[in-house]
């Protein structure tokens, strides 16, 4: 099914301000929010799409991206959304604390379906790996509906009760007669707490919860490009939701591991080679690790040391898929150490070319030669 437009699914313009997405979020989510549909899938649907429109639409880095690449801007290889360095799910917070704590789909639904939890799974991948994507089975322990009594949590053969002092609705209400008059409140009932319905012989593998622990192998396709901090979404991989309700998403959260040779800067490689007095005088060609293997590459006569020189597209391919960045190679000229007295003649002979009369100091004295430098230095 092809992805409706985001602007569409708000029912806004493309000039909407930040305040006019937000309204038209909170109406449409209201209006779709499971509590309020229960057992209506077309909802639920229209649920999701509201919450996925608004998590790029919310955020201004995304909304830009969305506004110049539409869909393809914001799904990182059909993984959810992708990490773009530092990216956050800014909002989202906002959207659960909305539902979740304000008293929206409280008591007054607890017998209607209820969302899973959302899961984060923390996963360590290889610098390699970030830069040309993985795919990658994990195992994720979560909370799956019951096999045995299919979700009622009732023992097999028998099926939960319509509470008795509740009839079903999870909620009592209570007169009283006080001096100032007759006042009447709901309460949840305490006999069910709320559920509407009791378990008189629970089930032996679930214990009457109607869940149980298991352990999922799921596939993680990890797009090229990724870096740490960078979060995936899979819908719909968290917690069975309850009651039929829809379950919720896993989050991977992306480290990288750092590489023994090669430093990450934005999609770029960088990296340090030592090259030898020699080379560096006279010019010479090295042999340089990259991605994709060796490479060799010219150091001209004179270069110094500190130079950098950069390779084109030999660095991490970007994460819309559009190119890659580059590798920039620093060499650093190494001082010989360990001469033979035949190399050091030459080296004295070299600088009276120069005309310099160089005398050398004798290794032992290294140390007290530091020592003083140091004590310049620390004052
Ligand atoms: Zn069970
Ligand atoms: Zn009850």
């Amino acid at each position: 099914m092809a992805k409706r437009d985001y602007y569409e699914v708000l029912g806004v313009s493309r000039e909407a301000s930040e305040d006019e997405i937000k309204k038209a979020y909170r109406r449409l989510a209201r209006k779709y929010h499971p509590d309020m549909n229960p057992g209506d899938k077309s909802a639920e649907e229209k649920f999701k799409e509201v919450q996925e429109a608004y998590e790029v639409l919310s955020n201004s880095d995304k909304r830009a991206r969305y506004d110049q690449f539409g869909h393809a801007g914001t799904d990182a290889g059909g993984a959810g959304f992708g990490g773009f360095g530092n990216a956050d799910f800014g909002g989202f917070g906002d959207i659960f604390d909305m539902f979740f704590s304000s008293g929206f789909g409280g008591t007054a639904h607890r017998n209607g379906p209820q969302p899973g939890a959302d899961l984060r799974l923390d996963l360590e991948i290889s610098f390699e790996e970030a830069a040309f994507g993985v795919e990658k089975e994990v195992g994720i322990p979560r909370q799956e509906k019951c096999p045995v009594c299919d979700g009622t949590g009732a023992a097999k053969g028998t099926k939960p009760k319509t509470c008795p002092t509740c009839h079903g609705t999870g909620q009592v209400r209570i007169s009283q007669n006080t001096p100032l008059g007759h006042f009447q409140s709901v309460r949840t009932c305490h006999q069910c707490h709320g559920e509407g319905t009791i378990i008189e012989k629970p089930c032996s593998n679930c214990r009457g919860r109607g869940t149980v622990q298991k352990t999922r192998k799921i596939k993680i396709n990890i797009p090229p490009g990724v870096d740490t901090g960078a979060r995936l979404r899979m819908t719909g991989e968290g917690e069975s939701g309850l009651r039929g309700g829809p379950p919720g998403d896993l989050y991977i959260h992306i480290n990288v591991r750092p590489h023994k040779f090669f430093k990450r800067k934005g999609y770029d490689v960088i990296c340090e080679v030592p090259i030898n007095i020699v080379q560096a005088t006279l010019g010479d060609s090295i042999k340089v690790p990259t991605l994709d293997g060796k490479v060799e590459i010219n150091i001209p006569e004179g270069t110094q040391t500190g130079t950098q020189f950069r390779l084109k597209g030999k660095g991490i391919p970007r994460l819309n898929g559009i190119g890659r960045g580059d590798q920039h190679v620093k060499v650093y000229v190494e001082t010989p150490t360990n001469l033979s007295e035949r190399q050091k003649e030459l080296l004295r002979e070299f600088a009276k070319l120069d005309g310099l009369e160089v005398k050398g100091v004798k290794k032992n004295n290294e140390k007290n030669f530091f020592k003083k430098v140091k004590n310049v230095f620390m004052g």
